[in-house]
């Protein structure tokens, strides 16, 4: 397989996929650019060496043209991070788009717009009307799925090589995350620096696992997590499922909940995945204490009882000082850790203390040689609040894509480089 540090780009074309989906203010000012910098590396590397980038993205979640989520809105800010002057084109498949990619000189930049705001980018047939007959849908779809290939094949045309550091989109097969790949030979197409540093830490989570290997699962509902429940107890030594799936679990097997969140319909679920971990020889931890309120607010009357004895009225949302110590034993004795979700509603404060001590146990852990990857969502943004980001061996900048990496799934965005 081709790597980017292997690459001389010197006088050649690389079309980049980035993802610069960045969060903007009502005046378009960029509240976050980690995204933007997180693939300063990949673009500095090729015009340093003497290429040219052409930079593909998305922005959002345009249905066609949309000032809202035109990328012109970031490209000043690309250009001062970037430290090159970047050029742009309002329409990524225009003559245009193609005459400015052509005319790109060494160390160059262009920024092509939206690639979203063409449907062939997803390849999903838009502003088919509601009443639409199952034939019109299909037509739909086969009529898009055949744009796209041209859609497709214009972006390849404009450079002599395709790297790939959008890991946030990586999960979905679009025309620039993976279908692009297919005009360029193994030699010409490689992860960006950002992409080898995900999949590294994926690998080291999913394959090349030093045990014990423990994985702390939180969050609200079990039904979103089923999936990836299932494949990780085929992975782990330990599992701790927490958060609001936790009353699931404990009402599953008899527990009095009070009005904690539950999903009745999943009861028998959480019975059976239990089972399934005892019969694999996997540690299914469980809280074993809650801190309960009296009401869904920060403000709220609070007191600690034993997870299977919450009072009517009373609802656990966050985990108790003796479940703080319980996961604290299994993270501080484990090679290494995957956290996804908090273990509480750590937006409040009054119930954040439970995913801060195992942050920091993560933390603790890693300072004495376990390898921790973080990611999905809020368990980012819990690392961030604690200022434990650097102290976890890997933060993933992709949610979707990591959740489906962790349920086995491949993506599409790395098989289309690396085969598989
Ligand atoms: P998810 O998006 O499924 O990862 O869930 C994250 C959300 O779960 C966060 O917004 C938390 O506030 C919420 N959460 C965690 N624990 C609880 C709980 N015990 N009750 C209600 N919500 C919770």
């Amino acid at each position: 397989m081709q790597t980017i540090d292997n690459f001389n780009f010197a006088g050649k074309k690389a079309f980049v996929r980035v993802d610069f989906n960045v969060p903007l203010d009502e005046n378009f000012n960029i509240t976050d650019d980690n995204r933007i910098r997180a693939a300063l590396p990949t673009l500095k590397k090729i015009l340093s060496d003497g290429g040219s980038v052409i930079i593909g993205s998305h922005l959002g979640r345009p249905k066609g043209v949309t000032d809202k989520f035109s990328l012109k809105h970031i490209l000043g800010h690309v250009s001062e991070l970037l430290g090159v002057d970047v050029q742009f084109t309002n329409d990524c498949i225009s003559e245009e788009a193609a005459s400015k990619a052509a005319a790109l000189q060494p160390g160059e930049a262009l920024l092509l717009e939206n690639l979203r705001f063409y449907a062939e980018e997803e390849g999903k047939p838009r502003g088919l009307a509601e009443d639409a007959t199952e034939e019109e849908k299909k037509a739909a779809k086969a009529a898009i799925k055949e744009s796209q290939k041209e859609f497709t094949k214009t972006l390849a045309s404009y450079a002599d090589c395709y790297v790939n550091d959008a890991f946030g989109t990586a999960h979905r097969a679009h025309a620039s995350t993976a279908l692009i790949a297919e005009y360029f030979d193994s030699n010409n197409k490689m992860f960006g620096y950002l992409m080898e540093k995900e999949v590294k830490a994926v690998e080291k989570v999913m394959n090349d696992i030093a045990r014990p290997f423990t994985a702390i699962m939180g969050g609200s509902k079990v039904s979103s997590k089923i999936d990836i429940i299932e494949n990780l107890l085929n992975k782990v030594d330990n599992l701790i499922i927490t958060g609001g799936m936790t009353y699931t679990f404990t009402k599953a097997e008899g527990g009095h909940i009070g009005n904690s969140l539950c999903e009745d319909d999943k009861l028998e679920l959480a019975h059976e995945l239990r089972e399934k971990a005892k019969a694999k020889g996997v540690n299914l931890v469980i809280a074993v204490d809650s801190k309960v309120a009296d009401k869904f607010a920060n403000d709220a009357n609070t007191k600690i009882c034993d997870v299977n004895e919450i009072p009517d009225g009373w609802m656990g949302l966050d985990i108790g000082p003796k479940t703080e110590a319980l996961y604290a034993d299994f993270i501080k004795n484990s090679k290494t850790i995957l956290w996804n979700g908090p273990t509480g509603v750590f937006e409040f404060d009054n119930f954040s203390h439970g995913s801060q001590a195992v942050g920091e146990a993560i933390a603790e852990a890693t300072k004495n040689g376990a390898f921790s990857l973080v990611g999905g969502g809020d368990s980012v943004a819990c690392v961030n609040k604690f200022g434990l980001a650097d102290k976890v061996s890997y933060v993933s900048t992709g949610g979707g894509a990591l959740l489906e990496a962790i349920e086995g799934k491949v993506l599409p965005g790395i098989k289309a480089i690396r085969g598989y």
